[in-house]
């Protein structure tokens, strides 16, 4: 389905195919697990010999709908749902780098995978080094060790707004023998996809603009098959080494292009076990069969809030990738050319203060700790998400302590402009 069909087809009919006399509408299979005939048959989905559903941790065929719709989506050749996009973003990692590996990450990234990355994954003994996205090759390079596995970025990083050069990092990931891991939770792949521009690997926190409407917590991580594992061997023994607790089967060897998505179910779902609810993943299709007609609508309407704001003198700064002024307007154009994404920041004259009165009084849009939905919401990542970070991450993450984050939603621009209006003039 993938290759014949466009985007906006994709969004409303990949993944679920009735057959004769089968529901229209994709099901929720809400079972735990599936029966079978014979001991013999039971057997074969345990040794990965033959593909079945048998217990919903590993498979579920509602889930495996959605994840086959966002593979199509990016492009990818299988994608894997998730609880969250946190659970997403470490099996990602994880599904690479053990105990003494290495990974090196851009340092504007969404707060809770800095501390996934930087705190808890280094208990695990995964090191991560942080480098700023923009700085030159040679200086990212610079961060790359003989133990390095992956390199990782966030298409648009959440809250900065920072475009990544995905071309720039595909390069560097490259010339060092490890994948690109993306996070393109942001654009969607309405407005980008990272594989055609050389990523390996890409994650989605879906709780956002894929579900929409803010009902379901999940995430995805999507494999496009490109990366040749076997030719970095000795860098990735999880995928081309056997696996003792699958009989010493090699995943590279069986699986050929879907190694790696097949590892990650096949074992580490298997032993972490962080799925998503069949449930959830029906609301996040439903979401994803409109995902193409609300996109345009959030660009846009975050297009002339963004306008609106950036002519207005109580307002000190605005960031958003579709203003021609901005740092990363070049960048946006080139990877995101039908727009990028529906969230703004920007600050206040006056500081911190008079951003929380701001805050403190709009109406339409809501103070939630959320991002990417159809109702506007604003948040101050440093009072709200980002509280652990100390003001020497803060700035080094790129926040500063007026950002406002707002997050345009698909309701009418007048009505949402005309609300940041009384509450400037509160
Ligand atoms: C929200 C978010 C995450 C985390 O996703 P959850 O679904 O909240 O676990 C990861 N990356 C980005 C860019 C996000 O915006």
């Amino acid at each position: 389905m993938a290759k014949q069909f466009k985007p906006e087809t994709l969004c409303v009919q990949a993944g679920w195919t009735p057959k004769k006399g089968e529901p229209r509408v994709l099901p929720i299979y809400q079972s735990t697990t599936f029966k079978y005939d014979t001991s013999e048959q039971m057997a074969r989905l345990f040794d990965l010999e033959d593909s079945g559903y048998f217990y919903t941790r590993l498979q579920n065929p509602t889930n495996d709908a959605v994840a086959a719709k966002i593979a199509a989506l990016e492009g990818g050749v299988a994608a894997m749902l998730t609880s969250s996009g946190q659970a997403a973003n470490f099996y990602a990692i994880f599904n690479i780098c053990q105990a003494g590996d290495h990974f090196v990450c851009s340092s504007t990234i969404y707060g809770g995978t800095f501390n996934l990355f930087g705190v808890t994954m280094k208990k695990l003994g995964v090191d991560v080094t942080f480098v700023n996205p923009d700085a030159p090759e040679e200086e990212i390079s610079a961060a790359f060790r003989p133990n390095t596995k992956a390199l990782f970025g966030e298409t648009i990083s959440n809250p900065t707004l920072e475009v990544l050069d995905i071309e720039k990092f595909a390069r560097i990931a490259h010339k060092h023998g490890v994948p690109l891991i993306v996070d393109n939770t942001f654009p969607t792949p309405i407005n980008c996809r990272p594989f055609e521009w050389g990523a390996d690997i890409v994650v989605h926190s879906t709780t956002k603009y894929m579900d929409g409407h803010a009902t379901s917590v999940g995430g995805a991580v999507v494999d496009s098959g490109n990366f040749d594992w076997e030719a970095h061997a000795d860098k990735f023994p999880g995928l081309c080494t056997p696996d003792e607790s699958y009989h010493g089967l090699t995943y590279t060897k069986a699986f050929g292009k879907l190694a790696y998505i097949t590892k990650a179910t096949a074992q580490l779902m298997r032993d972490l076990g962080s799925i998503q609810s069949p449930q959830n993943a029906f609301l996040l299709n439903l979401g994803l069969e409109t995902l193409h007609l609300r996109m345009p609508q959030h660009c846009g309407n975050a297009q002339k809030v963004a306008e609106y704001l950036s002519k207005n003198d109580k307002v000190a700064w605005v960031n958003y990738c579709g203003l021609p002024d901005n740092k990363y307007y070049a960048l946006a154009q080139k990877y995101m050319p039908n727009g990028s994404c529906g969230v703004i920041s920007f600050g206040l004259k006056g500081g911190r203060e008079v951003s929380i009165k701001f805050m403190d009084s709009l109406k339409l849009a809501a103070i939630v700790t959320h991002v990417a939905d159809a109702r506007t919401c604003v948040l101050h990542p440093a009072s709200h998400t980002h509280r652990q970070l100390s003001d020497e991450q803060l700035l080094e993450a790129g926040i500063r302590p007026d950002l406002i984050r707002f997050s345009v939603g698909i309701e009418n621009a007048d009505d949402i402009i005309a609300d940041i209006e009384q509450a400037l003039n509160a």
